[in-house]
């Protein structure tokens, strides 16, 4: 028996465009963009067709604008993503219970202990895009190989609707040509250091003398020489706490006044604390994200003594992270804004809703109407009005 492992990366193909498309079949063969479209909204995800222009993720959806003027651009629905995410990761749970989700629509699946009942690995990575294809109607890319660096580089290779595998045969032939930046822990400027010193591909630093290389990038460099032969040891960890559920807005103008950034934190704390607990879960970790302009991105996070689902719980750590931050810049001004609850026990199930805490009863009482009567029919009455 083979007793290597066998890890599998699988990757949805523009994830958010396609359901949209197999939502609404009359987008089907378009462009579609899906985004923020105001005017500092980023481009999330977009489809093959509008590719084809030169649209990419994380453009700004003004630029995606100028180059594709007739695509479908649609804001994101981010709670029917969440559902068809589901059904995609108990398809991968149907494989193996070893799975590591990266995101919604992208996971490593460890698939050395399912050989016996599932056969080789790809076998099994065929087996995931039926299944996935049966249950939600879209298309994915899986990657195949003994580590996970090799496998997401095999996803990568073999996108859209790829099914490509990597092994011990031609990963030399294909990491060789590869720029040095490639390797994800190497940043700009230390592709900038390789690249001075005459490192520009993957293979150049296969073949490159330990002791020079180390001259060049110091302690990193047997790192970088056994990514360089495709080697890597991490492991699959499937750990549900890596989950997080979260909300973020973008400001079309920068906010400057606490009061105001404090009724979009109220906001985004009712957004997600809704899903929280409509998905079963309590967590134990809150953090914000703030983004100053023009691009400065931080994050600062809590634990939380119990893990809760309460709004007013998470929205209170939440203020007192923000109003930390606030005194502490010397003119503070914010473009984006996030919250997100992580640190899950993965034994939080749903429970009986009649049975929550005084002050748990609330919330569900709103999320109830808001369920029923479209979301923000109930809204605390400090949050902002959109
Ligand atoms: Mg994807």
């Amino acid at each position: 028996m083979d007793t290597t492992r066998a890890i599998l990366h699988v990757d949805m193909d523009a994830f958010f465009a396609s359901v949209e498309q197999g939502d609404d079949p009359s987008l089907i063969g378009k462009p579609v963009i899906v985004g923020g479209l105001g005017r500092r909204g980023v481009v999330a995800t977009c489809s093959y067709e509008a590719r084809r222009f030169g649209v990419r993720s994380a453009m700004p959806t003004a630029q995606a604008r100028q180059l594709c003027p007739d695509a479908v651009y649609l804001t994101p629905r981010m709670s029917r993503y969440a559902e068809v995410s589901a059904q995609v990761f108990a398809v991968f749970g149907e494989i193996t219970p070893e799975v590591e989700g990266l995101s919604l629509d992208e996971a490593f699946l460890d698939v050395s202990g399912s050989r016996k009942l599932f056969g080789t690995p790809r076998e099994m990575a065929l087996r995931v895009k039926q299944r996935i294809l049966e249950v939600t109607g879209l298309r994915c890319s899986v990657g195949i190989s003994h580590n996970k660096w090799l496998a997401k580089l095999a996803t990568e290779l073999g996108k859209p609707d790829g099914c490509f595998e990597i092994d011990h045969g031609n990963r030399e032939r294909l990491l060789d040509p590869l720029p040095v930046g490639r390797l994800w822990t190497v940043g700009k400027v230390g592709q900038a250091k390789l690249e001075g010193a005459g490192y520009r591909t993957v293979g150049d630093l296969r073949r490159a003398e330990l002791d020079t290389l180390a001259r060049v990038i110091g302690n990193q460099a047997a790192h970088l020489q056994a990514l360089a032969r495709g080697e890597d040891l991490r492991p699959v960890v499937a750990r549900r706490e890596e989950r997080s559920i979260s909300a973020e807005t973008t400001f079309d103008i920068d906010l400057q006044a606490l009061p105001e950034v404090r009724a979009w934190l109220l906001k985004l704390c009712e957004r997600v604390t809704e899903r929280v607990r409509r998905a079963g879960l309590k967590g134990r970790v809150v953090t914000i994200k703030l983004r100053t302009p023009p691009f400065h991105t931080e994050t600062r996070q809590c634990t939380l003594g119990i893990e809760s689902d309460a709004t007013d719980i998470i929205h209170a750590s939440a203020v007192r992270l923000l109003e930390t931050w606030w005194r502490e810049q010397s003119r503070p001004r914010l473009r984006l804004l996030g919250v997100s609850a992580s640190g899950f026990d993965a034994d939080t199930a749903p429970g009986d809703l009649f049975a929550a805490a005084a002050d748990g009863r609330k919330d569900r009482v709103t999320d109830t109407l808001n369920q029923r009567f479209g979301s923000g029919t109930v809204r605390r009455a400090r949050s902002l009005d959109t």
